[in-house]
């Protein structure tokens, strides 16, 4: 009556699963290759050999911003949203104090090339350092003359700002009156006749 073939299938399927081995076997290996390749992404060659740690040879930007008025949305570039920018790193540290952490930081310095690990000084480098330091500590002692050619520069630069203010307003003065030229007119022609007269008196 029942055929025997279609007696196996139906059995087959209720009773305990076959495990395929061949199939089983060959994604073992494509497993293994892929974690092979992962691998082999990672690591990139040989490890970097990165300079040791130098000095900065630039000013840390602190207070440029300091007191400023600046509208900041959500969308604006990271280099003009609040805190401090990070050019090397793109990013931005909120204060200036995780910024001087920032840019002393081994993701930073790893982003410019530099391992955090020092170079060792040999002596001649330690005497050359202490030649120049005391250099400057003998130009450092100042005199009363430059005291007061300090102060002398500093009144002339306070006069010199004074008179930028001044000439400032006085612009916008006239910019104001140009504006209201119409209404001024018959007083510009009376002082113009008014010149006139004086001229032709000399
Ligand atoms: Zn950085």
């Amino acid at each position: 009556m029942a055929q025997p073939g279609n007696n196996a299938v139906g059995v087959d399927n209720t009773s305990r699963r076959k495990f395929d081995r061949e199939e089983y076997l060959e994604r073992a290996r494509q497993r293994e290759q892929k974690e092979l390749d992962r691998a082999k992404a990672k690591s990139k060659g040989p490890p970097v050999q990165r300079k040791p740690l130098k000095h900065r040879d630039y000013e840390v930007d602190l207070g440029s911003r300091l007191g400023k008025t600046q509208v900041v949305t959500p969308i604006a570039p990271l280099s003009q949203q609040a805190g401090y920018y990070c050019p090397v790193c793109e990013c931005v540290v909120k204060d200036s104090a995780n910024y001087l952490d920032h840019i002393n930081g081994k993701k930073h310095q790893r982003a410019l090339g530099m391992s955090m690990r020092v170079e060792r000084a040999s002596l001649e480098q330690v005497q050359q350092r202490f030649d120049v330091l005391k250099k400057r500590k003998d130009t450092g002692s100042f005199t009363e003359q430059d005291f007061d050619d300090r102060i002398l520069k500093q009144q002339q630069e306070e006069e010199e700002r004074k008179r930028q203010r001044r000439e400032r307003k006085k612009e916008k003065k006239k910019e104001k009156a140009t504006e209201e030229e119409i209404e001024v007119d018959p007083d510009v022609a009376a002082m113009m006749g008014f010149g006139g007269f004086g001229s032709s008196k000399k």
